[in-house]
């Protein structure tokens, strides 16, 4: 395994990668901190590609100046430690320079999609999370990237900037991770001290109540968000952002459901941490329903 800072050595090796030996290239792109969240994907990259490239950038463009970017948990040493053991080809830990050059000034926003759910609450984000990714698929050129179903709305966002600025790579999005409390695992969840996270399960139970709802039968989008909304209420330590019932392809906010594929998404602040969840109800696969 190697660790590369450089952009240009990163895009040699992977050219090389491409044109001498004729391997598929996967890349993982992450802020670090790894979690078995990360590692699902990187498996899954291992199984598909013959080559595994995982990004460690903190991306400065995606956070607001009200944000957690100063204290974003970062351990490379310990990353890196984690990666060999995944059999992970190379790690690229470019600086911020590296990523964003002196005088940088080309941005990518993908409309729209940008300003639901997420984008209400963190104005610029996503333009900084297409920037970062349009950058790193040109650097990398990789045959397949893979994201988690944990950031909804982020695979939306990507899924889009690839189709409509022709990337040729193949997004792979995978199943949020869980606790065996249904807590996410997230590399912000750091921030939480025993009671806080103790709290935070109120995310799952909150998105499992309004499971439950469906289940049975309920198809008011309003309806669901009040159980979503009533079930993190009462939890204390707990201040809701937003909670959202969306068709789960357009992110368009829905009053009946009827049998659309329907994503329902929250963030909640506990102590320092903002998380954020969600769950997808009657997905189709096949065109066949399927559990989400
Ligand atoms: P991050 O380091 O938080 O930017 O995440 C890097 C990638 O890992 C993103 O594609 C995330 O969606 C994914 N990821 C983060 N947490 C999880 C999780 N609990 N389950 C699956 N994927 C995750």
């Amino acid at each position: 395994m190697e660790i590369i800072n450089r952009r240009q050595r990163m895009a040699s090796v992977a050219r090389k990668v491409r044109r001498e030996q004729d391997r598929t290239i996967g890349l993982v792109p992450t802020m670090g901190a790894l979690h078995d969240g990360h590692l699902s994907l990187i498996r899954e990259a291992r199984r598909m590609c013959d080559v595994v490239v995982v990004s460690v950038f903190v991306n400065p463009t995606q956070f607001s100046l009200d944000e957690d970017f100063d204290r974003y948990p970062r351990d490379l040493t310990k990353d890196a430690a984690i990666l060999t053991d995944y059999n992970v080809d190379y790690i690229f830990a470019p600086t911020i320079e590296e990523i964003y050059p002196k005088d940088f000034s080309t941005y990518i926003t993908v409309s729209g999609l940008s300003e639901q759910l997420e984008g209400v609450s963190r104005p610029g984000h996503f333009r900084g999370v297409a920037t970062v990714v349009t950058v790193l698929l040109n650097i990398v050129r990789p045959d397949f990237a893979f994201f988690g179903q944990k950031d909804a709305q982020q695979t939306l966002v990507i899924k889009r900037l690839v189709r409509d600025l022709a990337f040729d790579t193949e997004i792979v999005v995978l199943p949020t991770v869980r606790e065996e409390s249904g807590l996410a695992l997230s590399s912000r969840n750091a921030y939480l001290n025993e009671g806080e996270r103790r709290a935070a399960l109120v995310l799952y139970r909150a998105l499992s109540s309004a499971k439950e709802a469906y289940a049975e039968g309920e198809r008011s989008g309003s309806r669901l968000a009040s159980i979503v909304q009533a079930t993190v209420a009462a939890e204390p330590l707990a201040r809701i952002d937003y909670v959202s019932v969306a068709d789960a392809d357009t992110l368009e906010s829905l009053e009946r459901l009827n049998d659309r594929t329907v994503l329902i998404a929250l963030a909640v602040h506990i102590g320092r941490a903002r998380l954020i969840d969600n769950i997808t109800l009657n997905r189709k696969k096949n065109g066949v329903a399927a559990n989400a």
